[in-house]
């Protein structure tokens, strides 16, 4: 019943890119392909983080690396995350940004023996979504988690005796 409702719905009022008004998706292949992943990253210090290293000596013992997924200046990232507030299959694309940040950018291996995890409610549809595809719990009960957060440094992570990778839409460097 649902799908023939979004049938009908569809043909009402075609689905539209948010950025180009294309028809056909959301968020059509064209502009998603403009989105960069970042590149650049600090570790996980909140004052004076040093660039391009993934753990420094004052580094918080249980946060083993900050991944910041987006360069916060592109303002395609931007829209699209205030797009997501009113358009929540939106979300399914930043899940996608994300596993292919992890993929690309980082050696992890995401086996059972990671969660997903967040306090900030503003990433809680990403996260759901991101735990649909890579069939990770959102639990903080595993050994190795995967903190979401929209901008790190964020509010305390906590999660001691734990390997935490932060995973930060955007890095703000204090
Ligand atoms: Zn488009
Ligand atoms: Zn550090």
């Amino acid at each position: 019943m649902k799908n023939i409702y979004n049938y009908i719905l569809n043909l009402i009022f075609p689905k539209k890119c948010i950025n180009c008004g294309k028809e056909g998706s959301h968020f059509c292949e064209d502009c998603l392909s403009l989105i960069e992943l970042n590149k650049i990253n600090y570790c996980a210090c909140a004052n004076n983080p040093r660039k391009n290293c993934s753990r420094c000596e004052n580094c918080p013992s249980n946060i083993f690396a900050v991944f910041t997924v987006f360069n916060e200046k592109q303002k395609l990232v931007q829209k699209l995350l205030f797009k997501s507030k009113t358009i929540p299959d939106l979300n399914l694309y930043f899940s996608y940004l994300i596993i292919t940040y992890i993929k690309i950018m980082t050696n992890l291996n995401l086996n059972e023996n990671f969660s997903i995890f967040y306090k900030d409610k503003e990433v809680k549809n990403i996260a759901k979504m991101l735990s649909k595809f890579t069939k990770l719990k959102i639990s903080d009960q595993k050994e190795n988690i995967l903190f979401l957060t929209k901008k790190y440094p964020c509010e305390s992570v906590d999660l001691k005796n734990k390997k935490v990778y932060i995973i930060s839409l955007f890095r703000e460097i204090l």
